[in-house]
């Protein structure tokens, strides 16, 4: 099964999707029905609190507002999904739903907080912002990270900090990528065009022999992208080969490089 944009060895950018208006293909629907199942499994803000079976974790990650709690619920096409992420207590901390037949999960979607929102006390950001970096460099059922990113301002400084988190487990292909430039309604076709040949410009620097680097619009509120980053998702998770044994989180960092994530916006 190969998704209609670039899931594949390179940044090359994708075109947008001609396949948007046609119904989804049975492979689509199949992984549109997938990600419909997702629940709801426990919210973490300590990578010791997460679960420690080793099943795959597709990590969404964005700048705050730029589209993932729709993107979320609007892949899952359950409304509140996202936003159970955003319950006081919740909002900095990492939310797991599982995917898969209801009595065998065999994948996790990871919702991490949304990084740039200036309102967030400092300490508080501080400390979520390392637990966002250990989850990125270490957490090693770390499967695949979708990156969002708002269509009309393409990636910015704090995307291409946390990019830099994620770029030597990217680049080895231990962990896919995923960006989706949202709000894409917004755009008109050759802004969208330009906005994923800049994006692909931006990540050629991320690609490498072994990475799987993908970049399409998207739009929650149109529709645009949905059954393909559903396939992409599903691909992924279906690409893997078996794994066995268990352990949980990565080893505690070796705290030889403290992690570098996004800072607040100013
Ligand atoms: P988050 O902070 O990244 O979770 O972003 P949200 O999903 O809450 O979206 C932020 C704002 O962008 C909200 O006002 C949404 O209604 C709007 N938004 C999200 N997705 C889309 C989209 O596909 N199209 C348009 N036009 N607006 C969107």
């Amino acid at each position: 099964m190969t998704p209609p944009f670039r899931a594949s060895r390179s940044a090359a950018p994708a075109s947008p999707s001609p396949r948007q208006a046609a119904a989804p293909s049975p492979e689509a629907r199949a992984a549109l029905a997938w990600l419909h199942g997702a629940r709801f499994l426990t919210t973490a803000s300590r990578l010791d609190q997460l679960p420690g079976d080793e099943l795959p974790e597709i990590a969404f990650v964005g700048r705050s507002n730029a589209g993932k709690s729709s993107a979320i619920n609007r892949l899952t096409q359950q409304k509140r999904l996202a936003f159970a992420s955003r319950t006081p207590g919740r909002t900095q901390h990492i939310n797991l739903f599982d995917l898969g037949p209801r009595d065998a999960a065999e994948a996790r979607l990871a919702d991490l907080p949304g990084y740039g929102y200036a309102a967030v006390e400092r300490a508080a950001k501080l400390r979520w912002q390392e637990v966002m970096a250990q989850y990125l460099e270490l957490r090693r059922p770390l499967h695949g990270v979708v990156l969002l990113a708002d269509a009309r301002l393409g990636l910015t400084d704090l995307d291409q900090r946390l990019l830099a988190l994620i770029a030597p487990r990217v680049a080895g292909g231990e962990v896919r990528l995923l960006v989706l430039l949202t709000k894409a309604d917004k755009l008109n076709r050759n802004d969208a065009q330009k906005a994923l040949r800049d994006a692909g410009e931006a990540l050629a620097a991320f690609g490498g022999e072994s990475a799987d680097i993908g970049v399409t619009t998207f739009s929650a509120l149109s529709g645009q992208g949905v059954a393909d980053v559903a396939e992409a998702l599903r691909g992924w998770i279906a690409a893997r080969p078996p794994q066995a044994g268990a352990a949980g989180a990565a080893e505690p960092a070796e705290p030889s490089e403290p992690p570098q994530p996004p800072e607040p916006a100013p």
